[in-house]
Order: structure tokens, then C-alpha cells, then sequence
């Protein structure tokens, strides 16, 4: 792994993942001085121009000392009782420190359908980012209070690495009990050596994990891998660093231990490559020459180049960007459901909101979301044919 990868300063867009453990401690509940660090290293981060994003536990850690609930593992009501009262003193608990740097909080829960059902992607996606591009840090949890077991993450290891690679972030810090991946868990195997670097997650990495955790935090090494194997696959690299002292993230800055995990690619390409692996395409937009040079140019599509819109499709589905002559010159993530493609179809952007009511995205396709196909390969493509196909 080239040895850049591994500073932090390498990394633009940073997703923090802190876990029960290290914010909430059992007699005293929760540790506002390590908290205070974290909020200081974040402003730094934020100071040099990377964009952050938390994801914090501790909902239920918090609520259960509240609301006086006996050690020991709690019924899913009761964790979900505790989560709903938890919940707003966390919340409260990173106002209060990131505001102490002048860096807004904006809070959000995810439950599992939120980042895995495309429309709620994509709606998570988009406030996602209009908090980071207004400056704002989100502070993401589950939504623990009403999900069930088989619809919840339960561990915000793989929820942020969802977060993670939903926002097309470059890096995934994992804070944590233990300072990384050993060749065995070290609490049993006195011989574990320390992995610095995974180049991939493969099942030899996999079976080092053993299965860990405290009552505190459900996430042991083997949903840290899982979340790697997630975050990698997407073009996000991930950390698995030790929180366990004050200022963790600087720490990790100034290079302190961690196992990093290399990313496969980057996330506009793992983007481009699943955009293009997609084998059912749900309809198709035929634009103009001047979209064509457009798009040839790296730029995206926008809907003043688009001609015409065929078939049945909705916001997130994969389309042919076709020319006027029928050719596939490329397919990519749609903006829009069909019936509001076809109405702004030819227009200017500006126009958008007063066509369709709302202030929709001005691209139609985003030129990250948008893989065009390799001149020379160019073959007709007729839309009937690929839906009979799938
Ligand atoms: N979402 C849970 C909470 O805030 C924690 C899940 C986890 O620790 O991974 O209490």
C-alpha cells in the first residue's frame, strides 16, 4: 500500500466512527473531557478543509444509566426505551462540543431501509451532503428506537461504513477499544502479532478476527471486518484505530498505530463500476450533439441536452444515455423518475423547480454517476431488447 494512503492528511472526506465504549462510561456515563478531544480534533480536520462526518454510538449506553435499567443484556424494548431517552442526550452532548468550535451539528438516524432501499438512499444521500457543503458536521446513529431485530444494523461499525460509502467518503476511522487487527484476538492469544496494513480482506483476514465485544459495544473485530469489506469493496479505505486516549484522531494524524485497510479504487470508480455491471437498464434518454461533446468532455448531463425519455424508470435507476441515431454512448444513474425527466426534457435548469414544482438536481445524470462507453464499442441498443434481456 502506497505509504500516502495511510496519513490522514492523504484524505479529503472522513467518516468517524466512535463506538459505546469509549463515550459512555459505566459508573459516570458519558466522558465529556474525551469527548471535548474528539470535538477538538474534528475541528482541525475541519480547519483543513476535509469534510467529517460522525457516526456515534452510545444512545443506548446513556438511556439505560437514565432510566436506571439492571447490567446485563436488555430485552429489545428496553434497549429501544433506553435508545429513545439516550438519544437526546447524545445529541445534546455533540452540540454542545462541536459548537464549543463553532461547528454545527446536524443530526440523523439511519435505520437499516434508509441506506438500503434506492429512493431512501438517495434521500439520505442528498441531506448528507447539503449539511457537509452548508459546513455542518452530521452526527448519524441507528434509529434505534422503533426498528426490529431483522431490520436493524445493531452495530454502527457497518452502518457507518454504509454512511461511509453512501456519501462516496475517501476514509473510514473506526475508533475503537483495541488499536487494530491482530493475527489472533490478543486478549486470548498471548503470540497475536499486529497487522499494520490489509491490502484485502480476504478469509485469512477474516479468521483473525476470532469474535470479541463487550456488553458495551456490540461491534467486535468481526463486524469491524465486515464493515472493511463493505467500505473497501465501495473505494473507501478504513482504519481501525484505539480511542482509548484523549485527542484519538489527531493521534492517528501525527501516526500513531492503526491497521489500515486499502481501498479497492476509489469511490467514483467502484461508483462506475457498479453503474456499469448493471445488467438491467429501465429505460433510456436520447440526447442532442451538443450533449454528446458535452459528455465527451467529462461533463454532466443536463436536462436543456436531452431529447426524448423512454420507458418506465424511477430516480436511481440505471438508463442508456443514447444519441440521436439510437447508439449507446453511455448509461448512467438517473436524477429523475421518467415522468419528470420527459417534462423538463429540453429545458434549462434554471427552469426545473417552476416546471416540476420542486428544486430537483440540475444534472440529469451527474457526470459521477454517468460511465461512458468506449468510442470504438459503439453498437445500436434498442431498449425492448435489453428489458427482455434482464
Ligand atoms: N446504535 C447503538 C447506540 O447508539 C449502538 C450500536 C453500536 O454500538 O454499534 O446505542
Amino acid at each position: 500500500m502506497a505509504a500516502s494512503v495511510t496519513r490522514l492528511s492523504a484524505h479529503k472526506s472522513i467518516v468517524i466512527k466512535i463506538g459505546s465504549a469509549l463515550l459512555v462510561d459505566r459508573e459516570s456515563g458519558l466522558r465529556a473531557d474525551w469527548l471535548a478531544s474528539v470535538a477538538a480534533d474534528i475541528a482541525t480536520l475541519s480547519k483543513a478543509g476535509k469534510q467529517v462526518l460522525v457516526v456515534t454510538s452510545g444512545a443506548i449506553a446513556l438511556g439505560r444509566t437514565t432510566l436506571r435499567l439492571p447490567r446485563g443484556a436488555l430485552k429489545l424494548e428496553e434497549s429501544q426505551a433506553a435508545a429513545a431517552c439516550g438519544q437526546i442526550s447524545l445529541a445534546r452532548a455533540w452540540e454542545q462540543a462541536l459548537g464549543a468550535h463553532a461547528i454545527t451539528a446536524g443530526q440523523i438516524l439511519l435505520t437499516l431501509s434508509d441506506t438500503e432501499e434506492r429512493r431512501r438512499y438517495l434521500n439520505a444521500r442528498a441531506t448528507l451532503s447539503t449539511l457537509l457543503r452548508l459546513g455542518a458536521v452530521p452526527v448519524i446513529n441507528e434509529n434505534d428506537t422503533i426498528a426490529t431485530s431483522e431490520i436493524r444494523y445493531g452495530d454502527n461499525d457497518r452502518l457507518a461504513a454504509r454512511v461511509a460509502t453512501m456519501i462516496g467518503a475517501d476514509l473510514l476511522i473506526l475508533l475503537s477499544d483495541i488499536d487494530g487487527l491482530y493475527t489472533a484476538p490478543p486478549h486470548l492469544d498471548p503470540a497475536a502479532e499486529f497487522v499494520p496494513h490489509v491490502a484485502a480482506i480476504t478469509p485469512q483476514i477474516e479468521a483473525m478476527a476470532g469474535s470479541a465485544g463487550t456488553e458495551l459495544s456490540r461491534g467486535g473485530m468481526v463486524t469491524k471486518i465486515a464493515a472493511g469489506r463493505i467500505a473497501t469493496a465501495a473505494g473507501t479505505a478504513m482504519v481501525i484505530a484505539s480511542g482509548k486516549r484523549l485527542h484519538p484522531v489527531a493521534a492517528l494524524a501525527a501516526g500513531e498505530r492503526a491497521t489500515w485497510f486499502a481501498a479497492n479504487g476509489n469511490p467514483v470508480t467502484a461508483r462506475k463500476k457498479w453503474i456499469s455491471g448493471q445488467l438491467g437498464v429501465a429505460g433510456s434518454i436520447v440526447v442532442d450533439a451538443g450533449a454528446i461533446s458535452a459528455l465527451a468532455n467529462g461533463k454532466s448531463l443536463l436536462p436543456a441536452g436531452v431529447r426524448s425519455v423512454e420507458g418506465d424508470f424511477s430516480r436511481g435507476d440505471v438508463v442508456l444515455v443514447c444519441g440521436p441515431d439510437g447508439l449507446e454512448i453511455g448509461r448512467g444513474m438517473i436524477a429523475y423518475d421518467s415522468g419528470d425527466a420527459a417534462r423538463i426534457a429540453g429545458h434549462r435548469s434554471a427552469r426545473i423547480a417552476e416546471i416540476l414544482g420542486f428544486a430537483g438536481r440540475s444534472e440529469m445524470i451527474h457526470r459521477d454517476d454517468l460511465v461512458m462507453k468506449p468510442v470504438a464499442a459503439s453498437e445500436p441498443v434498442l431498449v425492448g431488447e435489453i428489458e427482455n434481456n434482464v
